[in-house]
């Protein structure tokens, strides 16, 4: 059996395993400062521990931290890292800005929506990452000290990942862990609508909507899981969660011309959207291979913001980051990478 890494384990689990060594709860609490404070490169490193347990501990587990095996630099800063995973790989990018350093990372190899625009869901669904693998993405990063930003928007939908998402994320905005505020963290999900009542149960982080479309029967065309959760129900439920706690909610709406770049795409997203205090981001489509879809132009999508604008809901065109190296939205996919490792089965 592999050893079983710790980065990534919860305070809870820690303590357990502390218990389980033969030691008492506190112990567990000196591995998370160690591991999530600290980030030490080695057991050796945890000097207050017992030699006897740090040896019992490299002997037999690991800290479960593997660093990217490829990078792609864009010539606009953003880098796209390639990390192993799940026996497999995952993608990464890194977007550098004036204000922030944000890390868009995975949730899972593949994906099983099938989203008409994305290369992802093209590649189909291959593994859940776990909650180290999708940690390991931030603490591997070389640049992952300084980032101030984390979305999970990367490869996969982290609401069918939702128990090593929701332990990511337990991680990563705890005190005793990795330390990120609940705004600097966005979860992005199709709706998948159980799982974001227990996102918004368990965590205060942002959340944002791939809405893409406010015609249901429309949106049904490019987002297959449509046909499952419908529109209304997850808008409603927004709506009345966010009159209680307040979250901090945003919509992504990738622009396809003709498609869902109309006035009546606009104000039936203006009538869909009332009530909620909400941004709208706006995202260029960058074609990809076998869709039919292309992506409105400069003018469609500045009439869009400005319509959106003018009628109370405030509007953005999000800048197209790493489209040389595919790191941009919808491009990452580990297809090509994926193949000799199929072949192997
Ligand atoms: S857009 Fe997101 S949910 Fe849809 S196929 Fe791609 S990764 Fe999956």
């Amino acid at each position: 059996m592999d050893p079983r890494p710790l980065f990534g384990m919860t305070l809870h689990e820690l303590r357990d395993l502390a218990g389980e060594l033969g030691h008492k709860p506190f112990v567990g609490s000196q591995l998370a400062h160690h591991l999530y404070q600290r980030r030490v490169a080695n057991f050796e490193a945890m000097t207050d521990l017992p030699q006897a347990l740090r040896q019992r501990l490299s002997d037999e587990f690991t800290l479960g931290l593997s660093p990217p095996s490829r990078v792609d630099a864009s010539i606009d800063g953003t880098k796209k890292y390639l990390f192993p995973a799940a026996g497999r790989f995952v993608e990464a990018a890194f977007i550098p800005d004036e204000d922030r350093q944000t890390l868009c990372l995975s949730t899972q190899v593949g994906c099983k929506m099938g989203c008409l625009f994305c290369m992802t869901g093209k590649q189909g669904f291959q593994a859940h990452l776990s909650s180290n693998e999708i940690l390991n993405q931030i603490r591997s990063l070389p640049e992952g000290e300084s980032l101030t930003n984390v979305v999970y928007m990367g490869m996969g939908e982290p609401l069918d990942n939702l128990d090593n998402t929701l332990k990511s994320l337990e991680v990563l905005t705890s005190d005793w862990g990795l330390g990120f505020g609940n705004q600097r963290v966005t979860v992005s999900s199709v709706g998948l609508l159980p799982a974001l009542e227990t996102l918004f149960a368990q965590t205060k982080v942002r959340f944002a909507l791939s809405l893409h479309n406010p015609f249901e029967d429309e949106r049904r065309q490019i987002l297959p899981v449509q046909n499952v959760h419908s529109l209304t129900d997850i808008i409603a439920f927004l709506k009345r969660t966010q009159r209680i706690d307040g979250r901090r909610l945003s919509i992504e709406y990738i622009a396809f011309a003709g498609v869902n770049d109309t006035p009546r795409h606009v104000k039936e997203l203006v009538r869909l959207l009332h009530g909620l205090k909400i941004r709208v981001n706006l995202i260029r489509f960058h074609p990809i291979p076998g869709t039919p879809l292309a992506g409105s132009d400069e003018a469609a999508l500045v009439r869009m913001r400005d319509a959106l604008t003018e009628r109370g809901i405030p509007a953005t065109i999000r800048r197209s980051r790493g489209q040389d190296i595919y790191a941009a939205c919808g491009l990452l996919s580990t297809k090509a990478l994926l193949r000799p490792v199929i072949e192997d089965f």
